[in-house]
């Protein structure tokens, strides 16, 4: 199979500019940059491209083809035909002008076309245009609105006989340009490490060569993600990317910008994806898509896991397991979770699912919450007790868990939980590990409190997700590294 190229787009205002990154992209691992005149004042074709550390494509897109090109059709063919004759490896032009680069040098001439509102009715039609301007490469690049789009492109891709491009901008796209070479795409294109995107959506250099080893997804790679909305903060992708690396697994986990769990996995599972993680807002709209759903997950009406096992989906909930595995390795020794007065914030997904596990594992319960309906009703169906969230204060239990999303970034300064209530030897669980210490673990440990952040939650229940997928023992350290090293990356 032929590998998939890595190009970086450069975006630079001046020549010396494009120069620094491209210098650096020949460092971090890129197959080629595009060098963009049309975004570059004055750009300087005999000093960008002489002595180029990297292969080229030369992009002068006039401004009524998307690009910043301000000057006549004349100046930018002289732009890129001076290019051509400089040796550049490929030229990107509009369909007018591809004829008139002939016999200007050995360049492979692209022919592109870009949608920047969305995609076109007919996408052969316009894969047919390109190809006929007699050009090397076709390249296409619509924007997707939904995740769904990317399958038109897809299929454009494994009928192609010419080198073709064929990428969605903006965030449901991204699909797109991960697997561009899964499906036989010619190139794609990323955005420099810590740099300006080019477009919509396009990751940065060091998540395509390192987290979703673009290099290394061809035909037979197994496809794996998070189906969320909204999806971009999700750290699945480098926790579950990192435990694939780490054993050597011919695997991909994509995030998943999904708006309907049903049309999405029953045209995504035949392309080759063998399970998902579900997430908000789609935990409990998952289980009607679902052959077989486990009893627990079926209990607290919430699936966090798809495995598709022979053909067939099945549904789990590893939450349960995660965030009680993390709790009860940090309790003292010779306590346990049975017969302990926990006291539970939160009714929502997450909350419904430790109120079985806990009162299964034991525990003596009271559920609070901001709508105290969803406290009551969940409370009746455990066998717990429900108090409106402004009586916290009155509370003294032994386990207090956090399960609302208060105190998630960026809204860091908040805290569901009255300072009061917090006591030596009160142990705090917070679901929230995005800050790592949230004002309410700062606060609990100030006062004298055991915490327990909810990092471990979330590797604990990656991890047998993992194992749910693969039958392999998680590499839980590595998966816990993973998360670590983005959070302080966001930090
Ligand atoms: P969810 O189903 O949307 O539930 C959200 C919960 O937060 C509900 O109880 C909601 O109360 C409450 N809430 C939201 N805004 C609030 C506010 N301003 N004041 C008081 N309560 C508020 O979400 P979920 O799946 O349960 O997830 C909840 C949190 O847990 C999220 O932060 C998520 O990231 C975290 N989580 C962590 C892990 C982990 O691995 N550590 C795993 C799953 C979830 P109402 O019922 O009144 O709306």
């Amino acid at each position: 199979m032929r590998r998939v190229l890595i190009c970086v787009s450069i975006v630079a205002s001046d020549t010396a500019g494009a120069i620094a990154i491209m210098q650096q992209a020949a460092k971090d691992g890129a197959d080629l940059v595009e060098l963009r005149l049309d975004l570059m004042s004055k750009p300087d074709v005999d000093a960008l491209l002489v002595g180029r550390p990297l292969p080229v494509m030369v992009t002068c897109r006039p401004v009524h083809a998307g690009g910043g090109y301000k000057g006549s059709k004349e100046e930018r063919l002289a732009l890129l035909r001076r290019a051509m004759e400089l040796g550049a490896e490929y030229v990107d032009a509009e369909p007018d002008i591809v004829p008139l680069l002939r016999g200007y040098g050995s360049a492979q001439v692209v022919a592109s076309y870009h949608d920047f509102n969305g995609m076109p009715e007919d996408l052969p039609a316009v894969h047919r245009a390109l190809v006929a301007t007699g050009a090397d490469v076709v390249k296409i690049a619509v924007s997707a609105r939904r995740i769904e789009d990317n399958l038109r492109l897809f299929s454009l891709l494994r009928q192609a006989d010419v080198p073709t491009i064929a990428l969605a901008m903006g965030e449901a796209g991204l699909l797109s340009r991960v697997l561009q070479g899964r499906f036989g795409g010619h190139l794609t294109f990323t955005a420099p490490n810590g740099g300006q995107a080019a477009a919509p959506g396009q990751p940065e250099l060091r998540d395509m060569l390192e987290m979703y080893r673009v290099h290394d997804i061809g035909p037979d790679t197994a496809l794996y993600g998070v189906i969320a909305n909204p999806v971009g903060h999700s750290l699945s992708p480098a926790m579950h990317n990192a435990a694939f690396r780490e054993i050597g697994l011919d695997a991909v986990y994509l995030p998943l910008l999904v708006e309907e769990p049903r049309s999405f996995i029953q045209s995504f599972v035949p392309l080759g994806f063998r399970g998902f993680s579900v997430t908000i807002p789609h935990k409990q709209a998952v289980l009607a898509v679902l052959d077989e759903v486990e009893p627990l997950a079926q209990r607290i009406g919430a699936v966090n896991t798809v495995v598709v096992r022979d053909g067939r989906l099945c549904g789990y909930n590893t939450d349960v397991a995660g965030a009680l595995r993390s709790i009860e390795e940090t309790l003292p020794a010779g306590v346990s979770l049975d017969g302990m007065n926990a006291l539970l914030i939160g009714a929502g997904g997450l909350g419904r699912a430790l109120a079985f596990g806990l009162t299964d594992a034991g525990a003596r319960l009271t559920i609070a919450n901001r709508s105290f309906e969803r406290a009551q009703q969940l409370a009746a169906e455990v066998g717990a007790e429900a108090v409106p969230l402004d009586r916290l204060a009155d509370l003294k239990p032994d386990l207090l868990l956090q399960t609302t999303s208060v105190g998630m970034s960026p809204n860091v300064g908040e805290s569901v939980v009255p300072y009061e209530m917090l006591r030596p030897g009160l142990i705090v669980y917070d679901a929230v590990y995005n800050p790592l210490q949230t004002r309410l673990l700062r606060e609990a440990e100030q006062a004298g409190c055991l915490t327990i952040s909810g990092l471990g939650h979330f590797v604990n229940q990656g991890a047998r997700q993992f194992e749910l997928w693969t039958g392999r023992p998680a590499p839980r350290e590595v998966m816990r590294q993973a998360v670590l090293q983005r959070l302080i990356h966001r930090a």
